[in-house]
């Protein structure tokens, strides 16, 4: 009997399991051993990390898009009919449309999404470029800006530790360029008492802001937002007045998860080395979706897609797991316009940023367009 293995989500990771299972499951796939389903909610791929340079004019829109059955192997069948309930105890997922996908094997990876909604007068009265909508917004506000008082607002959790850093980055440069440096102001802040989760990225944040006259306000937790009187306000009862507010907002996991039971907030409880759901030997769960303390981001999800492509296609052909994920993770951090730096850990080895380069640099901008490989599988 065909063997079905159903995968939620196609965006980075569910993608890339699509595709890796296909180039590791050939003969089963051609012997008709088995058979490769995404279910996912959206007909265009989106490569997010281009969103932050849709403020600062450096990237075109289009250039964040593919057509999402482009970007898969023919031999996925692909069903845009978003998921409404996954049913673990019963193999089986149900869809908008009405229809049932019963599964062998399953793959969650339905992402996280914004909830600017649950702080008071955040939609109101903040940007932020985690999305197009929002990054369009922020450009204008940005073209518009004549100086004055910017505030970059960090909320938790969210994904891709380092974008808020690499925004401030490169704000910083962006007033310098305009000839605004003298009559702005960027003020960091975020919830914990440091600038960063990862604390030698904190230490070195530290340093960059002080260089670059930065300043920084470290326990801020977001409470509420004046849009009228452009102020905001902290759980710790500290106001700051602003002209120009560039927040992250707190994410959640996706309403499918909720609705289905499977997590509070939307993450689901995973193994951290095995990546199965806890309690599951058949529902693997990848990228933002887990509950594992490590970066949201999207080369977290790439590694640990490469783990699940090892497991599965060993499940399928020998019956065992192949390996287990070591909690790798790679970003790049733009430092500036022109700079760059990068740092790569894992569970048992902390991060390290290096000197900023020009070098680092234009590697991420290469990455900003090998993405297109390396989600197909060819890198
Ligand atoms: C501004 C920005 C900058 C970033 N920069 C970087 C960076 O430099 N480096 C880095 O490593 N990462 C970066 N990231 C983070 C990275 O993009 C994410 O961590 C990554 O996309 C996570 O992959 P994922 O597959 O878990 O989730 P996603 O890629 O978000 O995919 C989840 C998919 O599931 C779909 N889905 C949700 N609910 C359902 C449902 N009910 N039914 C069907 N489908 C559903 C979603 O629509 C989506 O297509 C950045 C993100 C942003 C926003």
């Amino acid at each position: 009997m065909t063997k079905k293995i159903v995968i939620v989500g196609g965006g980075l990771a569910g993608t890339i399991i699509a595709n890796g299972l296909c180039r590791q499951l050939g003969s089963e796939l051609r012997a008709n051993e088995i058979s490769i389903a995404v279910i996912g909610n959206t007909e265009q791929h989106m490569y997010q990390p281009g969103l932050l340079y849709i403020p600062f004019g450096k990237m075109r829109e289009k250039d964040l898009f593919r057509d999402q059955r482009s970007v898969l192997d023919r031999r996925v069948a692909f069903h845009l009919d978003p998921a409404t309930k996954i049913d673990v105890s019963n193999n089986s997922v149900a869809t908008e449309s009405g229809k049932t996908f019963d599964y062998d094997y399953l793959v969650i990876a339905t992402g996280s999404r914004l909830r600017p909604d649950t702080v008071p007068g955040m939609s109101e009265g903040a940007h932020w470029f985690y999305d197009l909508d929002g990054a369009r917004k922020l450009r204008e506000a940005l073209e518009n800006f004549d100086g004055g008082k910017i505030i970059v607002n960090v909320n938790a959790p969210h994904k891709c530790p380092v974008a808020p850093l690499e925004v401030t980055f490169m704000l910083r440069d962006y007033i310098q360029e305009r000839g605004l440096a003298d009559k702005t102001e960027i003020t960091y802040t975020y919830p914990i008492g440091r600038l960063h989760s990862l604390e030698p990225v904190a230490h070195w944040s530290d340093a960059e802001f002080t260089k670059s006259g930065i300043k920084s306000e470290v326990f801020f937790n977001t409470k509420s937002i004046d849009a009228e009187k452009k102020i905001i306000s902290s759980e710790e009862e500290s106001d700051l007045a602003y002209d120009l507010l560039i927040t992250i907002p707190p994410h959640q996991g996706a309403q499918v998860i909720t609705d289905s039971d499977l997590g509070a907030g939307g993450w689901v409880p995973t193994n951290r080395e095995s990546l199965l759901r806890e309690g599951t030997n058949n529902v693997f769960v990848c990228g933002d979706t887990t509950n594992i303390p490590i970066s949201k981001a999207g080369s977290t999800a790439h590694f640990e897609a490469d783990t699940i492509i090892d497991n599965l296609s060993s499940l399928v052909s020998e019956g065992r797991m192949a390996r287990k994920y070591d909690g790798k993770v790679f970003c790049f951090i733009e430092t500036g316009s022109h700079n760059g730096t990068y740092i790569a850990f894992n569970y048992t080895n902390p991060p390290n940023p290096g000197p900023p380069s020009q070098m680092v640099h234009w590697f991420k901008l290469a990455y900003n367009r090998l993405y297109w490989l390396s989600v197909r599988g060819l890198l």
